[in-house]
Formats: structure tokens, sequence, C-alpha cells
């Protein structure tokens, strides 16, 4: 008998806590990923940067199963057809792997463990790309927190250490198997990008500084972590160690990605709806020539423009300049947020469902613990209070202070007017 440890948002050998389990267990354990066909096909692009990092990140895996005697076995379609598959092959005793939150995820596992169940195998979830999961953080009438500021005050009060302990799997117990190369990218229908990945690394200077310059776009002074985290190439117990020693301000990011991760996981509904109904009356122009100006960083505001555009070329955005662009999209343009949401889906390495739905809900209005709604950011001053010397937006925008450069495709305060009133008249009826 064989045990299987399915790496999902979990690519790393160190301090995984299901691999642990797998390995603890007794029975040889074969390691195996899949390329979920379903979710692939949804890309257009591809020269997708995630497809490319998650390979090399698995390359990263193989090689270092080598030495232990094992191979990643890769496989490319739709994961329960798989899993039938392998049952056919191997003599299964237990599925090892780590909980996702995301709605499909979980209709996906409740299928696999449900087939599985009826043959006695196990599948086995545990926690381990959150400190807290499910239930582990309610308010006192057992309903989940819908506030950051509390649930914050509560993540940091029930935290012991134990919650960010190091696992350390004995990587003796693999199934031993030849060793054989993971599928190429090509075998999945995918293309190389300039995307490199690096084994991450938690740079403590950085850490340290966080709360000083961590809003100045052009001084990069945030970790850049995000993929990391959003494919588990780091462990977030790790990262959590490290802010409570070294930076408060770090940790409560940390903490915001949990926030929304809970609340996606208690209102799936936010996939598609607004947190808050009553945002479901707003009369969006939807304008689809003014959403492609935007998309293309030619909106004529050079903040706006610069982040669209080092998202465009880089899949990264700075933390204040997403705010700046969706706010931007959402209140000057008055274009629905879930256009704006799905557009960064589409080009952010650190796309993560719940962080991106949660923070465009949060700049649009609708979210649970949301910006009021009549805060407009005026791209202008934010500029001139985060990137006072144009550094950002020349990194960005060559064309800048030249002719060429397009005037604003809305003037500020018109906007500003305009989107107030359209809110107000929304929230009336
Ligand atoms: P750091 O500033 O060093 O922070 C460390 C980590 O904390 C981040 O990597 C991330 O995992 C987490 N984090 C930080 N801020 C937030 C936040 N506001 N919400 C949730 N987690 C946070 N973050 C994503 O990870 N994926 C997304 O798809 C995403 N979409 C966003 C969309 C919009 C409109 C906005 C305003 C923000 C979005 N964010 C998203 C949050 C934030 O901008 C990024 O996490 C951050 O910029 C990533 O940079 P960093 O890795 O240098 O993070």
């Amino acid at each position: 008998k064989i045990s299987i440890f399915w790496f999902r948002r979990d690519l790393r050998l160190e301090d995984n806590v299901g691999l642990y389990h797998a390995l603890s267990s007794g029975i040889p354990v074969l390691p195996i990923f899949i390329f979920d066909e379903g979710i692939l096909r949804q890309l257009d692009d591809k020269k997708d940067r995630r497809v490319d990092y998650i390979h090399q990140a698995l390359q990263n895996i193989n090689d270092q199963l080598k030495s232990f005697g094992t191979s990643l076995h890769v496989y490319y379609g739709d994961p329960f057809k798989i899993f039938q598959q392998l049952s056919t092959e191997f003599a299964i005793h237990s599925i090892f792997c780590n909980r996702d939150y995301e709605p499909l995820a979980i209709k996906r596992d409740t299928s696999i463990y449900n087939y599985f169940k009826l043959y006695n195998i196990s599948f086995k979830a545990f926690k381990d790309q959150v400190i807290f999961d499910k239930k582990d953080i309610l308010k006192k009438d057992s309903s989940p927190y819908t506030v950051y500021t509390p649930y914050a005050k509560k993540w940091k009060q029930i935290l012991k250490t134990e919650h960010y302990k190091c696992y350390k799997p004995d990587y003796s117990k693999f199934l031993k198997t030849e060793f054989k190369t993971i599928l190429s990218l090509k075998e999945i229908g995918f293309l190389k990008t300039s995307i490199l990945f690096k084994q991450p690394k938690l740079d403590k200077e950085i850490i340290q500084n966080y709360h000083k310059y961590r809003d100045h776009p052009a001084l990069q002074c945030t970790t850049q972590l995000g993929i990391a985290l959003r494919f588990g190439t780091i462990s977030v117990r790790k990262c959590v160690a490290l802010a409570i020693e070294l930076n408060e301000t770090w940790l409560n990011e940390l903490i915001w990605r949990e926030f929304f991760m809970q609340i996606l996981y208690h209102f799936p509904y936010v996939v598609h709806q607004p947190f808050k109904a009553k945002y479901n009356a707003i009369k969006w122009r939807n304008n689809e020539q003014e959403f492609k100006l935007w998309c293309d960083g030619k909106t004529g505001y050079p903040i706006v423009d610069a982040g669209m555009r080092e998202l465009n070329q880089t899949g990264f955005m700075h933390n204040r300049v997403r705010m700046i662009t969706a706010s931007f999209l959402c209140k000057h343009l008055l274009i629905d947020w879930r256009w704006g949401e799905a557009y960064f889906a589409s080009k952010l390495n650190d796309y993560d469902l719940s962080a991106n739905n949660g923070n465009w809900q949060w700049v649009a209005g609708s979210g649970c613990d949301a910006a009021p709604y009549f805060r407009v950011f005026n791209p202008t001053l934010q500029t001139e209070k985060f990137d006072k010397e144009s550094l950002y937006i020349k990194k960005w925008v060559s064309e800048f202070e030249t002719d060429d450069y397009p005037s604003p495709i809305v003037p500020h305060n018109f906007a500003r007017n305009r989107v107030l009133s359209i809110f107000n008249e929304a929230f009336k009826e």
C-alpha cells in the first residue's frame, strides 16, 4: 500500500503540514501534482507567468526529491479522473493534502473525498496556508468577523507559539521510485515567460523598515512575497514568526490576508456579488473604450497609468498604486469593480481570489469592512504624498511630461461629483 501527498497551494518540502503528516503515517508516500485542465483552459494567454512559476517550483521540488530516491509525479487533466486512474495503478491507503478554501476547490475536494470514502480510502486535508481557518476565529455569538480590527485583535489574542511552529518532515519515508523529469510547459499547452523562480527569502531589512517605506512605490520596500504566499513556496508560519519578532505592521498585512480568506470561506457569494447588497443598485457606466484605456495605462493620470503599465509588464503592482488604480476605475470611470477584479486576476502574479476580491470590494465600498463610499482617491494628491519626485511614474511612463502623453480621460472634480451623485442615488432607492 502507498499514501499519496497531493501538492496544491503548498509548493515546498520544507515546513509543510500535510506533507509532514503523510510522511509520519508509516506508509510510503508518493508525491503528486495535477495541472487542472479546467483551470488552465480558462487562461487565454498561453504565456502566463503564474503557470510558468508553478512549473519552475515543481521542477525545484522534483530536483530536491531526487536525493530522497523519489520523483514528483505530475499529471494534466481533471483531478477527479486522475485520482480514479491512480487508484487503478496503486493500492492507495490514504490521500494527504493541505486545505484550500476557495469555493470551487472545496467542491472538488468534497467529490474526491466522497468517492474514496466508498473504498475506505481516507482523504486528509490539513491547515497549512493560514494560521487560523474555518471556525478558529469567531465572535462571541459564533458568527464570523466581518470587520478587520476586532478580527485582528482576536487573532493576536489567541495566537500561541505552537501555531507557528516549524514542521520537519522525515523525507526518508517517500515511496522509492525511478527519477523522471516532469511534464514540460509545452506539454500542458503553455509557453516560457520572463518570470524566474527563486527560493523565496525573508528580507529582514525590508520587514524591519516596512512601516516607514511601504507606501512609496518607487522605493520597492515591500517584500514581494505575494506570489510565494499564493503558491506556498514559502511557509506562512515562517513569515508570521519573523513578523512577530520584527514588525507588527507587517504582521497586520498577513492578518489581512487571513481576514479575506475567512470572508470568502464564510461568505462565498462575494465571488460574484457585493458583500453589501445595496451596492447592487449602482448604475455603472461600464464604458468599454474607457475600460480599455485604463487597462492599457492611457488614462492621462500618470500614477494610474504607471501602475497599470507596471502590472502589464511585470505582473506586479505596488499596493498603494493598486488602491489608486482600482479606485480610479470604480469611482472616476464608474466601471463595475468586477471588471477590474477580473483584469487584475488575469495579470497579477500574486493573484489570489480572496485577497483580490476582498480588496476590490474594499475600494469600491461594497465590501464587508470597506472604505466609505464617498472616499474618492485624488490621484494628484496621492502622487504628491507618495511619489513626490515622480520617480515611480517616470520609471513606467516614458512619455510623461511630453506632448505624446494623453490629457486626462475625465476631469477629477467632475468625476468626483458624478460618482457621489450616482452612489447617493443608488442608496436612496
Ligand atoms: P507586502 O506588503 O510585503 O505584504 C506581505 C503579504 O501580506 C503580501 O504578500 C500578501 O500576502 C499579504 N497582504 C498584504 N496586504 C494585503 C491586503 N491588503 N490584503 C490581503 N493580503 C495582503 N494581494 C494578493 O496577495 N493577491 C491579490 O490578488 C491582491 N489583489 C489586490 C487588489 C487590489 C485592488 C488591492 C488594493 C490589493 C490587492 N492585494 C492582493 C493586496 C496587496 O496589494 C498585495 O498583497 C501586496 O501589494 C503584495 O505585495 P508584497 O508581496 O510586496 O506584500
